[in-house]
């Protein structure tokens, strides 16, 4: 049985890979990115891989049954008593069904980050064409402007890290998991929400309020 499940929502520009990273360095939890999965089988190039390629290219969704299949073969082929947090899975009520026939959930960790924060982060963020390392102009900076410090490269700007873009992804977001947050209510899964209402969150506060909350539910 695997210890602590949970699943993990925040927007673009939530900080969720961040915290989900500094999640698995100090609890030594698993993270399931579904998004990582397929940049790997796309880059291993096999024939699951292949077909994943060619909705991502045409900006599709990956059909259900893809990723749940994806999904349950990650699933079986970790340890049992290891615990994970899910992030990108569920999209929609219909996969939500699905995951209960898969596992249980233990636990929905949401990140609320206003809009104006989330604006404010991504039109500042340059990342490095090489490495792919991510630099704020307003509080990560690199050493030379337009440099990566890691590897000499060059920065850029994303062309969706723009306003009108970013907007438009957040309304995305909204739409897509309110309902879901509506569904975990109702099945009486425990929320943990953390709410940040600063520019500059330091990342350790973040994780000590959610493995504080994760304490009290006796999941860590
Ligand atoms: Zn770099």
């Amino acid at each position: 049985m695997h210890k602590m499940r949970a699943l993990i929502f925040g927007a673009p520009g939530s900080g969720k890979g961040t915290y989900s990273a500094r999640l698995q360095d100090r609890l030594g939890v698993d993270v399931i990115s579904m998004g990582d999965i397929f940049r790997n089988m796309m880059q291993e190039n096999s024939i699951l891989g292949r077909i994943i390629k060619r909705y991502v290219e045409a900006g599709l969704l990956v059909p259900d049954p893809i990723v749940i299949e994806v999904l349950a073969d990650r699933l079986a082929n970790m340890p049992k008593e290891k615990s994970f947090v899910l992030d990108g899975f569920p999209r929609t009520i219909a996969q939500a069904e699905v995951l209960e026939k898969i596992t249980p959930i233990d636990v929905v960790i949401e990140l609320a980050v206003p809009d104006w924060i989330i604006i404010e982060r991504l039109s500042s963020r340059r990342i490095c064409k090489n490495c792919g390392a991510a630099y704020n102009l307003r509080f990560m900076k690199p050493e030379v402007e337009g440099v990566c410090d890691r590897c000499g490269g060059t920065l850029y700007q994303r062309s969706d890290d723009n306003p009108a873009v970013i907007k438009m992804r957040l309304e995305l977001y909204a739409s897509e998991t309110s309902p879901l947050l509506r569904f975990y209510e109702t099945t009486k899964v425990p929320l943990i929400k953390h709410t940040t209402d600063q520019l500059e969150m330091p990342p350790e506060k973040v994780v000590d309020y959610i493995e504080q909350e994760l304490k009290k539910l006796n999941l860590f």
